[in-house]
């Protein structure tokens, strides 16, 4: 987004992924019959003795009024792109940063965004001349993770002059007019917007019976067994709700380590040894530009609410995500050597996970 990165620096291949054993199939899936234990790909059915549904959440911007053409979508790495294109050439004016609906994935990415923006227009040295400012329907950010923590990031975005207002639900986007209408009637106006789209469950699980009624899939928090035989879900596709009534955000830490739960359910299920029930834990960086970044971490099923913390920033917590990012993107040495580096600044800063480091 602020052009840090570039495109082939973020990815990999699904094939280098995979263990010696595992059939890799690319294509779109049309249809998951439950009945007859399969699933259609193009014009194949492929049948299954267990199905581990991990599709992800559907980005849907142009169901939102007004978002096509007005706004950037920074959830995807074109969108992302097209906002560090905007951002090289902004000159000066008001960013606005907007929720367009809940839930979204990974809770802290519009705070981050905010954050990592106001820091390329400082470098850029056009931040004097421009506003950045937060819209969200929610009461504060993170709400999940409780009033304390909420705090603690909107004082990282006060500490940088960004404007966080809450409970601001959104109707849509006057494009003419660049403008945001809020359901309340009230309108804010932008030159650039960046705005977290409606996320929905993938068409095809909401065209079948796994879906609940929210369009998610609900699981068992454990075990992320579905109601159907052999059918488990995992990742941003299943829905938990947790002691507090809201839903266990949707990020890339839980769906790692509930695909290490589901995988050894599976294995327990027919011989293996024992499996050890999904715990809930968590955690995220929140970069704050800079070379600098905070780092929120926690029990998700503690009861009556989640209990989680924001480590004071720092340099440290930086370095900790790119040694992160280097242990998943790499190969060969530099990626044993950064998971390495991982684990033992894990231990150094007393950071405790249920998930092993990739
Ligand atoms: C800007 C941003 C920042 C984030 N930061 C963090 C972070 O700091 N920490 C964190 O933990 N998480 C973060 N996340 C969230 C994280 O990326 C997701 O929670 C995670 O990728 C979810 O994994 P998943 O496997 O459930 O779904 P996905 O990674 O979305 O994978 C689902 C896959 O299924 C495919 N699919 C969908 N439907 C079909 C179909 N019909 N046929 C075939 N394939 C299909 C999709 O194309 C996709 O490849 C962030 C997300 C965003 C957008």
């Amino acid at each position: 987004m602020t052009g840090a990165r570039r495109r082939e620096q973020t990815t990999r291949e699904l094939s280098t992924l995979l263990r010696t054993g595992v059939e890799l199939i690319q294509g779109r899936i049309a249809g998951i019959d439950l009945d007859r234990k399969a699933v259609v790909v193009g014009s194949e059915d492929h049948q299954y003795d267990f199905m581990v549904v991990a599709l992800g959440a559907e980005l849907d911007p142009e169901s939102f009024p007004g978002y096509s053409g007005s706004a950037h979508n920074f959830f995807d790495l074109d969108g992302a792109a097209g906002l560090a294109d905007e951002l090289r050439r902004f000159s000066g004016g008001r960013i606005v940063v907007a929720v367009t609906s809940l839930p979204y994935k990974c809770p802290a990415a519009p705070f981050e965004a905010a954050l990592l923006i106001e820091d390329h227009l400082r470098r850029r040295g056009v931040r004097e001349r421009s506003e950045i400012v937060v819209f969200t329907p929610e009461p504060q950010p993170m709400p999940v993770a409780g009033p304390v923590l909420g705090a603690a990031v909107s004082q990282l975005l006060g500490e940088r002059g960004i404007v966080l207002s809450t409970v601001r639900p959104l109707a849509s986007i006057d494009a003419s007019a660049r403008e945001l209408v809020f359901t309340d009637g009230t309108r804010e106006r932008f030159d650039l917007l960046a705005a977290v789209p409606p996320h929905h469950a993938p068409a095809v699980v909401r065209r079948s019976s796994l879906a609940g009624e929210t369009g998610w899939i609900p699981v068992d928090p454990a075990t992320l067994r579905t109601p159907y035989d052999d059918v488990y879900a995992i990742g941003d596709v299943a829905s938990i709700t947790l002691g507090n009534g809201k839903p266990l955000p949707k990020a890339g830490v839980f769906a790692h380590a509930q695909a290490g739960v589901v995988a050894r359910e599976i294995a327990a299920s027919v011989g293996g040894p024992a499996a050890q029930p999904f715990d809930g834990k968590g955690y995220c960086w929140v970069e704050l530009g800079g070379g600098r970044a905070a780092f929120a971490d926690g029990d998700f099923y503690a009861s009556p609410a989640p209990a989680v913390r924001l480590r004071a920033p720092g340099a440290h917590w930086h370095v900790g995500k790119v040694l992160f990012e280097r242990s998943w993107m790499a190969s060969g040495i530099e990626r044993a050597l950064a998971t390495a580096a991982l684990q033992i600044g894990a231990r150094a800063t007393g950071v405790r996970s249920s998930t092993r480091w990739a």
